[in-house]
C-alpha cells in the first residue's frame, strides 16, 4: 500500500509565470506524474507530440468532449485544452501524485468536480509572476511566439491574475531555484496530512510507553 493517498496538484498562472517549468521539473524528479493535456493548437518548435501535449484536430477534440473523456476542458488563447480522465484517476487510485498545469477555467471545473477521489486529492496553487514588466520580458524572451500572440497572452495574463484568490496557495515567483524549493515544500507538507496517510496505527499504539 502506498504511504499516502494520491495528491492532485493543480497549478495555474499566466503564461510566463514559470508554472510549466515547475510542473515538468517535479515530474522529471519522479515526484509526480505530469498530466499530459490535449490541445488543438499547433506544436511549437521543439515540442514533441504525446510528451508535451496530445495535439488534436478540432474535430478529434470535440469527439473526445462528446465521449466524456475529459475531466475538464476550456478555450484558452483561442484554442481548446483539456485534461483526460485517464491522465489522472488511475494514478490517484494507485497512490501516485499527479501534477496538472491548467488555466483558471479548468481549475474552477476541477474544484467543482463532485468525484470524491478528486475532492480528496485536490490541492490548488496559483503561480504569480513577480511583476507585469517581468512577465512581459519572460513572454518576449521565449522567442517562440509572434508579437500578436505575446500581446494576446499579456492581456489574458492580466485577466487570469484576478483569479488568484480562488486558490488555496499562491506562489510569488522569484528565481527558479527558490520557486522549486517552495513548490516541493508544499507537496511535502501535503503528503504529511494525517487525512492522506494510509495504514495508520491507532494513536494510542504510538504513544503507549514500552
Ligand atoms: P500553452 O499553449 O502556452 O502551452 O498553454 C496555454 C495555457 O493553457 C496555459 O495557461 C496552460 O496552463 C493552459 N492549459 C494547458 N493544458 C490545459 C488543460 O488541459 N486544461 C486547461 N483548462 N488549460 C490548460
Amino acid at each position: 500500500m502506498p504511504a499516502h493517498t494520491g495528491i492532485l496538484l493543480v497549478v495555474s498562472g499566466p503564461s510566463g509565470s514559470g508554472k510549466t517549468t515547475l510542473c515538468r521539473r517535479l515530474a522529471a524528479d519522479r515526484e509526480a506524474h505530469y498530466s499530459i493535456s490535449c490541445c488543438t493548437r499547433q506544436p511549437r518548435p521543439g515540442e514533441i507530440a504525446d510528451q508535451d501535449y496530445h495535439f488534436l484536430s478540432r474535430e478529434a477534440f470535440a469527439a473526445r468532449v462528446a465521449a466524456g473523456d475529459f475531466l475538464e476542458h476550456a478555450l484558452v488563447h483561442g484554442n481548446q485544452y483539456g485534461t483526460l480522465r485517464s491522465e489522472v484517476l488511475g494514478f490517484l487510485d494507485a497512490g501516485t501524485d499527479v501534477v496538472m498545469d491548467i488555466d483558471v477555467q479548468g481549475a474552477a471545473q476541477v474544484r467543482a468536480c463532485t468525484n470524491p477521489a478528486i475532492q480528496r486529492a485536490l490541492v490548488d496553487l496559483f503561480v504569480m509572476p513577480p511583476s507585469d514588466e517581468e512577465l512581459r520580458a519572460r513572454l518576449t524572451g521565449r522567442g517562440t511566439d509572434s508579437p500578436d500572440t505575446i500581446a494576446l497572452r499579456m492581456t489574458n495574463a492580466i485577466g487570469e491574475m484576478r483569479h488568484w484568490p480562488s486558490y488555496t496557495y499562491r506562489l510569488l515567483s522569484a528565481t527558479h531555484e527558490e520557486d522549486y524549493a517552495r513548490f516541493k515544500a508544499l507537496l511535502t507538507a501535503e503528503r504529511l496530512r494525517v487525512s492522506r496517510l494510509n495504514g495508520l496505527p491507532s494513536p494510542a499504539a504510538e504513544i503507549t510507553p514500552a
